[in-house]
């Protein structure tokens, strides 16, 4: 498979498929550029070999053409980043998009409209009546599928070489993200550096792992992590179950839990997950003690509790002193690390002690060798909150396409260009 440190772009037009699907205020300006930063390596590379660039992107969420969507809002940043007056195609398909991407020089950039302005981007048919039938619903599905191979082919004859630096959406396999590889030879398609990354740093971590490897469970739901922590179950040596989540666990073994989240739905699977770990002699570590509040709020009152002894009308927001003893110990000692979720409401100020002492723990691993990724939003948002992101190995950027991949599945964006 080619490389993009390997490739030479000179002279070749590259189609590079990247999530700049930034946040806007209500004046249309970008909040947080991180993701148009994130691809500029792979952008300037392309640019800086003499090749030329055809950046698509899907933004938003819409359901047709709309102003709000359009990418002309954010054309001027990317052309700063990328130090390239970048231009600007108003439909990703047709002959606006195929004369100036044929007119495209070396050193040249061209920005196509949101990918998702059509339906074929996604293949799934818009615009159905509530009152569709089944069989129309199923025609539906059939035209789309049909007319998004004309879009895709479309996509690909802009370009000599498909570059896919997207990895939010490799869990997708849409006509940008997927299907458009097979316009492609093994020789003109490849990962951008900020993919490449992605993949590096999770098969580090489920592949090459190094033992103790540790991972940190935590957040809100038991259900939104189940199929991760199965998977996990094969290849950890301690699994720290923290957060929201750990109630339901603590129900399940007959603890009180007070106003504690639970997902009642999910005590039986709590158990079996016990049951596996045992079986799998994994050291589960599910945490002794809580910080606890008389209401869901920072300013609540508080007190410390064991784990299965919350008080009637208390909740627990956080863990307590002995269990971040505890977790911090093992996380010292690991050599891989892998954090998903915080251990507390860590948004407010009085309960984030928990996941702070983690956040540092994995950092203090790092500094001794151990290599760590934090993915997952609110870990991400955490390790941010406590500035501690450049001591630990990799943040992902990816939010479902990380957890997908963390489940053991195969992504779409991934396995078109090597495989599998
Ligand atoms: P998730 O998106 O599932 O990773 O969940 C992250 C959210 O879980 C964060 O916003 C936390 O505030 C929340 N969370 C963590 N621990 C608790 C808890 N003990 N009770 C309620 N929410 C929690």
């Amino acid at each position: 498979m080619q490389t993009i440190e390997q490739f030479n772009f000179s002279g070749k037009k590259a189609f590079v498929r990247v999530d700049f699907n930034v946040p806007l205020d209500e004046q249309l300006n970008i909040t947080d550029d991180t993701r148009i930063q994130a691809a500029m390596p792979t952008l300037k590379k392309i640019i800086k070999d003499g090749g030329s660039v055809i950046i698509g992107t899907h933004f938003g969420r819409p359901k047709e053409v709309s102003e709000k969507l359009s990418l002309k809002h954010i054309l001027p940043r990317i052309s700063e980043l990328l130090g390239v007056e970048v231009q600007f195609a108003s439909n990703c398909v047709g002959d606006e998009a195929e004369a100036k991407a044929a007119a495209l020089q070396p050193g040249e950039a061209l920005l196509l409209e949101n990918l998702r302005f059509h339906a074929e981007e996604e293949g799934k048919p818009r615009n159905l009546a509530d009152n569709a039938t089944d069989a129309e619903k199923e025609a539906a599905k059939k035209a789309i599928k049909e007319s998004q191979k004309d879009f895709t082919k479309s996509l690909a004859t802009l370009a000599d070489v498909y570059v896919n630096d997207a990895f939010g959406t490799a869990h997708r396999a849409h006509a940008s993200t997927a299907l458009i590889a097979e316009y492609f030879d093994a020789d003109h398609k490849l990962f951008g550096f900020l993919m490449q990354k992605e993949i590096n740093a999770v098969e580090k971590v489920l592949k090459d792992t190094q033992s103790p490897f540790t991972a940190i469970m935590g957040g809100s739901k038991v259900s939104s992590k189940i199929e991760i922590i199965n998977n996990l179950l094969d290849s950890v040596d301690n699994l720290i179950i923290a957060g929201g989540m750990s109630y339901t666990f603590a129900k399940a073994f007959g603890g009180k839990i007070g106003n504690s989240l639970v997902e009642d739905d999910k005590l039986d699977l709590a158990k079996e997950l016990v049951e596996k770990a045992k079986e799998k002699g994994v050291n589960l570590l599910l945490g002794t003690d809580a910080k606890i509040a008389d209401s869901f709020s920072n300013d609540a009152k508080t007190d410390f509790a064991p784990v299965k002894e919350i008080p009637d009308g208390w909740l627990g927001l956080d863990i307590g002193p002995d269990t971040i003893q505890e977790f911090v110990e093992v996380i010292k000692n690991s050599k891989t690390i892998l954090w998903n979720g915080p251990t507390g409401v860590f948004e407010f100020e009085n309960f984030e002690d928990g996941t702070r002492a983690v956040a540092e723990a994995i950092a203090e691993a790092t500094s001794k060798g151990a290599f760590s990724l934090i993915g997952g939003g609110d870990s991400v948002a955490a390790i941010n909150k406590f500035e501690l992101a450049d001591q630990v190995s990799y943040v992902s950027t990816g939010g479902g396409a990380l957890l997908e991949f963390m489940e053991g599945k195969e992504l779409p964006g991934i396995k078109a260009i090597r495989g599998y």
